[in-house]
């Protein structure tokens, strides 16, 4: 029988019916049973959480920290387990997925030390013998709800600073990866942190995600996910004059210019495109390439992209894993039946994998498109699977137009050897993270995340900027 994992809610866990929680790269293994929550039970999280902000609130920052050092600590003794789990609950590899347990806990450290800082604002007054300062205070109650595709750092990012800031919290997983994050708050249960103030509710975006945003006690909504999930929620939150902060899709392009170093340009492309099966909001999943080198760029990814071995992520020497679930799958074919419908060329992959082992998961070979035009389908909308569209541009200014003709503004690069491009390139890409001579995808905890246009709303995640979603300020005017 399967381990159960309950919810957390008021320092307790909390039975009820299960869903079920299976290995993508092996549909006959359950990872896990997830009780499947209620609006009741977001109800009484929420009044939970209520009731644990004053005090929570009141603990001193340092203090606070001292807590989140104590959850990356525990974290640590299980990172090994923990990276095994990842990988058998999203399908990406093993050292991927330790990648990004590693990084969860750098974030709980990273936002831990923030609890000494928690920087305001003093300046000097006009008036004579007035102190003047603005300090930050919690909001009080936040939602969080996350996607499935980094399974414990999107949780990380959004919980770490939010409890380091004071507020108390509500934890959705995404229903196909509950497990990673539900380690996080075991962390927070071992570590000590108060009842109340963590509460973890697994169980149907509908029923949740309404009920969190109706939950009177909730005052700001941490969003990552899909496009028109997000817009719903904002619409609602709006109605209730939530704080409410959304990342969402993407399709981000990669210009290739005549000038880069090719080798370390066709490597860039191949994994941000492909490594974790192009899951990552900030795949490349368009490449602009530069007429001169155009075909050369096309031949060079496809013979770099045929090494590339598919399989299950637990497996040593596997570069890629499976689609996350059935429903992802279908996507990822779906946009290569529509990209030959539109007239590109498949120059590579494409197949779903079948025979043997691969008869058990997602698995799709990876899929490169030639001669992509910017209104086929592929070059507008996204597919957060491993297809790339490799379209050609005239030179540097066409390729930036192409780059910014699309409603999404998540991650954008560029491969040159030109400085001039680069800053170009900087002041012109209408993204809101940035690589030069990297891929798009691979991002650090300590500066902040985050698109433009449709891709994001409200203030950034990560570094600095995360304390401005999670903290207000109370401004102070003294005289003495
Ligand atoms: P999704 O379907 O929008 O789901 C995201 C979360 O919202 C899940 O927890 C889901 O719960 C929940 N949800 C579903 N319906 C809801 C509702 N009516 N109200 C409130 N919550 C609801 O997105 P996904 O498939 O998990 O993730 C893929 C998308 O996320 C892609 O578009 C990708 O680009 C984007 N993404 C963006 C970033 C970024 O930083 N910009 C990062 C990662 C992913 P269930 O799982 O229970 O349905």
């Amino acid at each position: 029988m399967p381990e159960v994992f309950r919810n957390y809610i008021d320092g307790e866990w909390v039975d009820g019916p299960t869903f079920e929680n299976r290995n993508p790269a092996n549909k006959e293994e359950v990872v896990g049973l997830f009780v499947k929550g209620s609006a009741a039970g977001v109800e009484r999280a929420a009044g939970a959480a209520q009731a644990a902000f004053a005090g929570w609130a009141a603990t001193p920052g340092p203090a606070r920290g001292n807590f989140l050092f104590k959850v990356a600590d525990i974290l640590e003794k299980k990172f090994d387990q923990l990276g095994a789990e990842m990988t058998r609950e999203e399908g990406k590899t093993l050292p991927e997925a330790k990648g990004e347990v590693r990084r969860a806990i750098n974030i709980f450290r990273y936002f831990g030390s923030e609890g000494s800082r928690l920087p305001g604002h003093l300046v000097p007054s006009e008036r004579d013998r007035v102190h003047m300062f603005a300090m930050r205070k919690p909001i009080g109650v936040v939602a969080q709800i996350n996607p499935w595709n980094f399974p414990i750092a999107i949780p990380a990012w959004k919980l770490a600073p939010a409890l380091v800031c004071g507020n108390t919290v509500l934890v959705k997983p995404a229903s196909v990866s509950p497990m990673s994050s539900w380690r996080i708050v075991e962390a927070c249960h071992e570590a000590g942190i108060p009842k109340g103030v963590v509460n973890y509710i697994a169980g149907s975006g509908g029923e949740i995600g309404a009920a969190m945003v109706n939950a009177k006690p909730v005052r700001a909504i941490s969003f990552t996910g899909s496009c028109e999930i997000g817009n719903w929620l904002h619409n609602e939150a709006s109605k209730r004059r939530l704080r409410i902060q959304l990342e969402m899709g993407g399709k981000n392009p990669t210009i290739v210019l005549g000038d880069c170093d090719f080798k370390a340009a066709v490597e860039n492309v191949v994994n941000a495109a492909f490594f974790s099966t192009g899951q990552k909001c900030t795949a490349t999943s368009r490449a602009i390439v530069e007429e001169s080198i155009y075909d050369q760029f096309v031949e060079a990814l496809v013979e770099r992209t045929k090494k590339l071995k598919v399989g299950d992520g637990m497996q040593p020497g596997i570069d890629i894993g499976p689609a996350v679930d059935q429903g992802q799958l279908e996507t990822n074919l779906r946009y290569i039946a529509i990209g030959k419908e539109d007239g590109a060329r498949l120059v590579c992959g494409g197949n779903q994998l079948t025979g043997g082992d691969y008869d058990k998961g997602y698995f799709v070979e990876p899929a490169i498109f030639a001669g992509v035009t910017e209104n086929m389908r592929l070059a507008q909308e996204e597919v957060f699977g491993p297809v790339l569209a490799v379209m050609k541009a005239r030179d540097f200014a066409d390729a930036m137009r192409i780059a910014n003709n699309i409603p999404f503004g998540l991650s954008a690069s560029v491969q040159t050897s030109n400085l001039s491009r680069v800053f170009e390139f900087i002041y012109g890409a209408e993204a809101g993270l940035l690589t030069v001579n990297l891929p798009s995808a691979g991002v650090e905890y300590q500066l902040p995340f985050g698109g433009t246009k449709d891709s994001s709303f409200g203030p950034k995640e990560q570094g600095p900027a995360a304390l401005d979603f999670y903290s207000d300020y109370k401004t102070v005017y003294l005289k003495y």
